[in-house]
């Protein structure tokens, strides 16, 4: 399968990308997060992007392109991969393109997750995720099993930086002029799938499930 997703920040994109990406056995290869863990870890890539993602920002494209096509081509994403938070501007969508085209691949479906205002913030103030190994969680929504501590490693849960109401309104307003000029871009090339990011997140998987199975969705094994 190579599907990506995008939709608002808070839309629920990453939760449902870990689930496919269990399921399917696919790579779960999240854009936010690999910047996040050069940040964590001290790299030249991480010193350069910390003030943008504090500010709710976009790196720019040539970077992000650049770590993107270094795990497409990683001997894991030939099953396929689900593309969680990328591309996020239309020179990233063509940026993911050509490179797919360079391998004789296409997408399979874009799944554009709709969502309102009103849940993406409630989704974001209530967000922690685990500082060691990026494990998401939602303090009502998605629970870990013991309160503050991360499920797979046991390490302390925290709030992202970047989820402050100031620089929320900022990644809303960068979604908006960026990124939703996408659902456009893939629904010219027929690629383009709605689905209802407000659902719960059982309820949401079974349209997923559905919408999956309509677009031929099986695993590439190559
Ligand atoms: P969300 O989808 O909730 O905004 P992410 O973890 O996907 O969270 O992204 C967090 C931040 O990482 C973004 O606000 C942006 O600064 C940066 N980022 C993530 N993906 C991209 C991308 N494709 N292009 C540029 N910047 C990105």
């Amino acid at each position: 399968m190579r599907i990506i997703l995008f939709g608002p920040p808070g839309a629920g994109k990453g939760t449902h990308a870990q689930i496919l990406s269990r399921k399917w056995q696919v790579p779960h290869l999240a854009a936010g997060d690999l910047l996040r863990s050069h940040i964590r870890e001290l790299t030249e890539v991480g010193k350069k992007v910390k003030a943008i993602l504090e500010r709710g920002e976009l790196v720019p494209d040539v970077l992000i392109n650049e770590l993107i096509a270094v795990e497409l081509r990683k001997p894991v994403a030939r099953r396929g991969f689900i593309l969680d938070g990328y591309p996020r501007t239309l020179g990233q969508a063509d940026a993911l393109d050509e490179f797919l085209k360079g391998k004789n691949e296409n997408l399979d479906v874009a799944l554009y997750f709709k969502t309102s205002v009103d849940v993406v913030i409630d989704r974001l103030t209530g967000r922690r995720f685990c500082p060691e190994c990026g494990a998401n969680y939602h303090i009502r929504n998605i629970p870990p099993k013991v309160s503050g501590k991360c499920d797979r490693c046991g390490a302390s849960l925290v709030e992202r930086s970047d989820d402050r109401p100031e620089t929320v309104r900022r990644r809303l307003e960068v979604y908006e002029k960026d990124t939703a000029p996408l659902l456009n871009y893939y629904q010219v090339k027929g690629f383009l799938e709605e689905v209802p990011g407000d659902f719960d997140v059982d309820e949401l998987q079974a349209v997923l499930a559905k919408v999956l199975e309509r677009h031929g969705v099986r695993e590439s094994i190559r």
